[in-house]
């Protein structure tokens, strides 16, 4: 499979797997009117859209995607059924598209029902695990989170992830805010602005480098633990974990 990304928004990024025939599938299209421009650039023929949550900046554009191409087939969790999903998916199930498998991963936190997809090395991340960062808690608890960025961690050191939004240099900012001296993290935030700086993309990223550079990804490190003030006691790497997604909340 080839990846593809088509900006939307102002920062989300809707990421195309597409096979040597041209087929395609399309991912949280959050608006129909750059996937049709880049499905008629590359002479694409979507057969399939995966949805990972149910917010507008993923969804959006599904109904229109589906007056062009009534054949798609709109894979999402249940959270999803009002927004044009034909496949309610689920924690575990296995979908065959386009030739290869792709894992449904539960990862409620962001939302309730959030799911992301891995067919390696593609894991479609959605806006659960960002580069530097992850998503905001609308919905799930810190607990629920914590256990999602576990699971998406534990992928081969291999994976590409996929974000759904270009959120990278903000996220590094905070990350140097929590961990001034981090080699790792001082280098890709220098690597990320330099990106940024000239409009370049900062995703797809390694999974195997994520998890030296996401604060997120790293609140069982003794740097990262001898960081958090003293008098908090925090015993649990999940209460460390809401402490730090709170810290972020406010930053
Ligand atoms: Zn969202
Ligand atoms: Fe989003």
């Amino acid at each position: 499979m080839n990846l593809n990304s088509i900006p939307a928004f102002q920062d989300n990024y809707i990421w195309v797997l597409s096979q040597d025939d041209g087929r395609c599938l399309i991912v949280d299209p959050g608006e129909a009117a750059p996937v049709l421009r880049a499905v008629a650039d590359n002479q694409w023929q979507p057969v399939a859209i995966l949805l990972t949550h149910h917010h507008h900046d993923h969804v959006g554009g599904v109904k229109e995607l589906k007056e062009h191409f009534p054949e798609l087939v709109v894979y999402g969790p249940e959270e999803t059924q009002d927004k044009g999903t034909t496949q309610v998916i689920k924690e575990g199930d296995k979908l065959h598209v386009l030739g290869c498998e792709f894992s449904v991963i539960f990862t409620p936190g962001h939302t309730s029902g959030h799911v992301c997809y891995f067919s390696a090395p593609y894991l479609l991340s959605g806006d659960t695990l960002f580069s530097g960062g992850c998503g905001r808690l609308f919905e799930g608890t810190p607990a629920q989170m914590y256990q999602s960025l576990q699971k998406l961690s534990a992928l081969p050191d291999q994976t590409i992830v996929c974000c759904a939004h270009e959120y990278t240099l903000a996220n590094m900012k905070f990350a140097l805010s929590v961990l001034p001296d981090d080699p790792a993290v001082n280098d890709y935030f220098m690597e990320v602005k330099e990106l940024r700086a000239k409009n370049q993309k900062t995703l797809p990223v390694i999974l195997k480098n994520e998890r030296k550079i996401n604060v997120f990804l790293r609140t069982d490190d003794a740097d990262f633990i001898s960081k958090i003030p003293r008098e908090t006691n925090l015993q649990q790497p999940e209460q460390r974990f809401a402490w730090l997604r709170s810290k972020k909340d406010d930053f």
